[in-house]
Protein backbone atom coordinates (compact mmCIF):
# COMPACT_ATOMS: atom_id res chain seq x y z
CA UNK A 1 0.00 0.00 0.00
CA UNK A 2 1.39 3.15 -1.24
CA UNK A 3 1.58 6.50 1.94
CA UNK A 4 -0.87 9.07 1.16
CA UNK A 5 -4.12 9.37 -0.44
CA UNK A 6 -4.80 9.57 -4.19
CA UNK A 7 -7.07 11.85 -6.39
CA UNK A 8 -7.89 12.84 -10.10
CA UNK A 9 -7.96 17.08 -9.75
CA UNK A 10 -7.71 20.39 -11.76
CA UNK A 11 -4.65 21.92 -10.71
CA UNK A 12 -4.82 25.80 -11.41
CA UNK A 13 -2.54 27.58 -13.49
CA UNK A 14 -0.45 30.60 -11.73
CA UNK A 15 -2.75 33.20 -12.88
CA UNK A 16 -5.90 31.04 -11.28
CA UNK A 17 -4.51 30.34 -8.23
CA UNK A 18 -3.71 33.75 -7.62
CA UNK A 19 -6.93 34.88 -7.98
CA UNK A 20 -8.48 32.25 -5.66
CA UNK A 21 -5.77 33.49 -2.95
CA UNK A 22 -7.23 37.21 -3.20
CA UNK A 23 -10.45 35.75 -2.70
CA UNK A 24 -9.46 33.90 -0.05
CA UNK A 25 -7.72 36.10 1.93
CA UNK A 26 -10.79 38.24 1.55
CA UNK A 27 -12.77 36.20 3.03
CA UNK A 28 -11.20 36.18 6.28
CA UNK A 29 -12.53 33.21 7.86
CA UNK A 30 -10.37 32.51 10.35
CA UNK A 31 -9.91 28.45 10.58
CA UNK A 32 -6.68 27.48 8.08
CA UNK A 33 -7.17 28.84 4.90
CA UNK A 34 -5.26 26.54 2.26
CA UNK A 35 -1.31 26.97 1.35
CA UNK A 36 -1.51 28.69 -2.33
CA UNK A 37 -0.27 25.43 -3.90
CA UNK A 38 -2.74 23.15 -2.52
CA UNK A 39 -5.52 25.17 -4.21
CA UNK A 40 -7.26 22.45 -6.57
CA UNK A 41 -10.88 20.82 -7.80
CA UNK A 42 -10.84 16.93 -6.77
CA UNK A 43 -12.38 15.46 -9.48
CA UNK A 44 -12.06 11.47 -8.26
CA UNK A 45 -11.07 10.58 -4.75
CA UNK A 46 -9.31 7.34 -4.32
CA UNK A 47 -8.15 6.99 -1.19
CA UNK A 48 -5.48 4.66 -0.40
CA UNK A 49 -4.10 2.87 -3.25
CA UNK A 50 -2.24 -0.39 -3.38
CA UNK A 51 1.27 -0.38 -5.52
CA UNK A 52 -0.68 -3.15 -7.80
CA UNK A 53 -3.11 -0.35 -8.52
CA UNK A 54 -1.75 2.61 -9.41
CA UNK A 55 -0.87 1.04 -13.17
CA UNK A 56 -4.00 0.35 -14.16
CA UNK A 57 -5.07 3.77 -12.40
CA UNK A 58 -2.83 5.70 -14.69
CA UNK A 59 -4.33 3.28 -17.61
CA UNK A 60 -7.71 4.55 -16.94
CA UNK A 61 -6.45 8.35 -16.93
CA UNK A 62 -4.97 7.50 -20.57
CA UNK A 63 -7.52 6.47 -22.29
CA UNK A 64 -9.46 9.88 -21.31
CA UNK A 65 -9.73 12.50 -24.05
CA UNK A 66 -11.83 15.13 -22.71
CA UNK A 67 -12.16 18.13 -23.77
CA UNK A 68 -11.28 21.82 -22.65
CA UNK A 69 -13.13 23.96 -21.45
CA UNK A 70 -13.34 27.15 -19.29
CA UNK A 71 -14.79 27.02 -15.94
CA UNK A 72 -16.39 30.39 -14.51
CA UNK A 73 -15.42 30.23 -10.77
CA UNK A 74 -18.40 32.64 -9.45
CA UNK A 75 -19.33 32.10 -6.14
CA UNK A 76 -18.05 31.19 -2.55
CA UNK A 77 -19.92 28.50 -0.32
CA UNK A 78 -19.75 27.57 3.26
CA UNK A 79 -20.49 23.93 4.13
CA UNK A 80 -21.06 23.83 8.01
CA UNK A 81 -20.64 20.02 8.61
CA UNK A 82 -17.13 19.61 7.50
CA UNK A 83 -16.36 23.48 8.03
CA UNK A 84 -15.45 24.23 4.75
CA UNK A 85 -15.47 27.81 2.58
CA UNK A 86 -14.93 26.73 -1.05
CA UNK A 87 -14.95 28.86 -4.39
CA UNK A 88 -16.91 27.11 -7.60
CA UNK A 89 -19.25 27.53 -10.37
CA UNK A 90 -22.70 28.24 -10.25
CA UNK A 91 -23.07 26.00 -12.47
CA UNK A 92 -21.27 22.64 -13.51
CA UNK A 93 -19.87 23.30 -17.42
CA UNK A 94 -21.24 19.35 -19.41
CA UNK A 95 -17.16 18.75 -20.31
CA UNK A 96 -16.84 18.96 -16.60
CA UNK A 97 -19.44 16.59 -15.32
CA UNK A 98 -18.26 14.46 -18.73
CA UNK A 99 -14.73 13.80 -17.56
CA UNK A 100 -15.57 13.15 -13.90
CA UNK A 101 -18.61 10.62 -15.30
CA UNK A 102 -15.56 8.85 -18.05
CA UNK A 103 -12.73 8.86 -14.54
CA UNK A 104 -15.44 6.70 -12.40
CA UNK A 105 -16.29 4.88 -15.23
CA UNK A 106 -12.74 3.75 -16.12
CA UNK A 107 -11.78 3.47 -12.80
CA UNK A 108 -14.60 0.34 -11.84
CA UNK A 109 -12.46 -2.03 -13.18
CA UNK A 110 -9.67 -1.02 -11.01
CA UNK A 111 -12.12 -1.77 -7.80
CA UNK A 112 -13.28 1.81 -7.26
CA UNK A 113 -16.84 2.18 -5.83
CA UNK A 114 -18.43 4.98 -7.85
CA UNK A 115 -19.01 7.95 -5.25
CA UNK A 116 -22.92 7.95 -5.55
CA UNK A 117 -23.66 11.65 -4.13
CA UNK A 118 -24.01 13.89 -6.84
CA UNK A 119 -20.69 15.85 -7.92
CA UNK A 120 -20.05 19.14 -6.38
CA UNK A 121 -17.36 21.16 -8.00
CA UNK A 122 -15.58 22.78 -5.22
CA UNK A 123 -12.13 24.40 -4.55
CA UNK A 124 -11.44 24.44 -1.06
CA UNK A 125 -10.47 27.72 0.31
CA UNK A 126 -10.24 27.41 3.70
CA UNK A 127 -10.83 24.49 6.15
CA UNK A 128 -12.35 24.41 9.95
CA UNK A 129 -13.72 27.74 8.50
CA UNK A 130 -16.58 30.23 10.59
CA UNK A 131 -19.72 30.49 8.81
CA UNK A 132 -20.03 32.39 6.19
CA UNK A 133 -22.31 33.75 3.70
CA UNK A 134 -22.18 32.45 0.64
CA UNK A 135 -21.24 35.19 -2.12
CA UNK A 136 -20.99 35.79 -5.49
CA UNK A 137 -16.98 36.27 -6.90
CA UNK A 138 -17.13 39.33 -9.28
CA UNK A 139 -15.24 39.40 -11.09
CA UNK A 140 -15.57 35.77 -11.73
CA UNK A 141 -12.58 33.77 -11.82
CA UNK A 142 -12.23 32.57 -15.50
CA UNK A 143 -10.34 29.02 -15.57
CA UNK A 144 -9.36 27.67 -18.46
CA UNK A 145 -8.86 24.11 -17.97
CA UNK A 146 -6.51 21.98 -20.44
CA UNK A 147 -5.76 19.38 -17.98
CA UNK A 148 -6.65 17.05 -15.47
CA UNK A 149 -3.95 15.45 -12.77
CA UNK A 150 -3.30 12.93 -10.58
CA UNK A 151 -2.34 13.45 -6.70
CA UNK A 152 -1.86 12.33 -3.33
CA UNK A 153 -1.89 13.99 0.29
CA UNK A 154 0.10 13.54 3.03
CA UNK A 155 2.43 16.67 3.60
CA UNK A 156 1.49 19.75 5.50
CA UNK A 157 4.49 19.62 7.74
CA UNK A 158 5.55 23.17 9.18
CA UNK A 159 3.29 25.24 6.51
CA UNK A 160 4.48 23.52 3.71
CA UNK A 161 1.75 22.29 1.24
CA UNK A 162 -0.09 19.14 1.76
CA UNK A 163 -0.89 17.76 -1.89
CA UNK A 164 1.70 17.11 -4.58
CA UNK A 165 0.58 16.64 -8.17
CA UNK A 166 2.18 13.43 -9.85
CA UNK A 167 0.95 13.16 -13.11
CA UNK A 168 -0.92 15.22 -15.78
CA UNK A 169 -2.96 14.77 -18.98
CA UNK A 170 -3.76 16.68 -21.28
CA UNK A 171 -7.66 16.72 -22.72
CA UNK A 172 -8.68 16.63 -25.50
CA UNK A 173 -4.80 15.37 -26.98
CA UNK A 174 -5.09 12.00 -26.55
CA UNK A 175 -4.38 9.54 -29.45
CA UNK A 176 -6.97 7.63 -30.95
CA UNK A 177 -4.08 4.50 -30.96
CA UNK A 178 -4.05 4.85 -27.21
CA UNK A 179 -7.57 3.79 -26.86
CA UNK A 180 -7.37 0.51 -28.96
CA UNK A 181 -5.72 -1.68 -26.63
CA UNK A 182 -8.88 -0.73 -24.11
CA UNK A 183 -11.77 -2.15 -25.06
CA UNK A 184 -13.47 -2.85 -21.71
CA UNK A 185 -12.91 1.21 -21.05
CA UNK A 186 -14.95 3.74 -21.61
CA UNK A 187 -13.50 6.89 -23.88
CA UNK A 188 -15.67 10.25 -24.77
CA UNK A 189 -15.13 10.33 -27.83
CA UNK A 190 -17.15 13.53 -29.09
P1 LIG B 1 -7.54 15.40 5.84
O1 LIG B 1 -8.55 14.37 5.39
O2 LIG B 1 -6.28 14.82 6.37
O3 LIG B 1 -8.11 16.45 6.71
P2 LIG B 1 -7.74 16.48 3.14
O4 LIG B 1 -9.22 16.30 3.23
O5 LIG B 1 -7.22 17.77 2.67
O6 LIG B 1 -7.03 16.19 4.52
P3 LIG B 1 -7.72 14.06 1.65
O7 LIG B 1 -8.72 13.50 2.60
O8 LIG B 1 -6.57 13.22 1.23
O9 LIG B 1 -7.09 15.40 2.21
O10 LIG B 1 -8.49 14.54 0.38
C1 LIG B 1 -7.85 14.93 -0.82
C2 LIG B 1 -8.86 15.66 -1.68
O11 LIG B 1 -9.98 14.81 -1.95
C3 LIG B 1 -9.46 16.89 -1.00
O12 LIG B 1 -9.78 17.83 -2.03
C4 LIG B 1 -10.74 16.38 -0.39
O13 LIG B 1 -11.70 17.39 -0.28
C5 LIG B 1 -11.18 15.34 -1.41
N1 LIG B 1 -11.93 14.25 -0.78
C6 LIG B 1 -11.62 13.58 0.34
N2 LIG B 1 -12.52 12.63 0.62
C7 LIG B 1 -13.46 12.68 -0.36
C8 LIG B 1 -14.65 11.95 -0.66
N3 LIG B 1 -15.09 10.97 0.11
N4 LIG B 1 -15.33 12.30 -1.76
C9 LIG B 1 -14.91 13.30 -2.56
N5 LIG B 1 -13.80 14.01 -2.35
C10 LIG B 1 -13.08 13.72 -1.26
MG1 LIG C 1 -10.15 14.52 3.93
Amino acid sequence: MSDGRYFFALWPNEAVRDQLSAVNRRMAANGRPHHADDLHMTLVFLGQVADSQLRRIHDAADVIRGRPFTLHLDRTGYWPRPRILWAGPERTPEPLSQLVFDLKNNLIPCGFEPERRTYKPHVTLHRKAESTDPGKIEPSIEWPVTEFVLAVSGGGAGGSPRYRVLQRWPLGTAGDSLTNDADSISVNRR
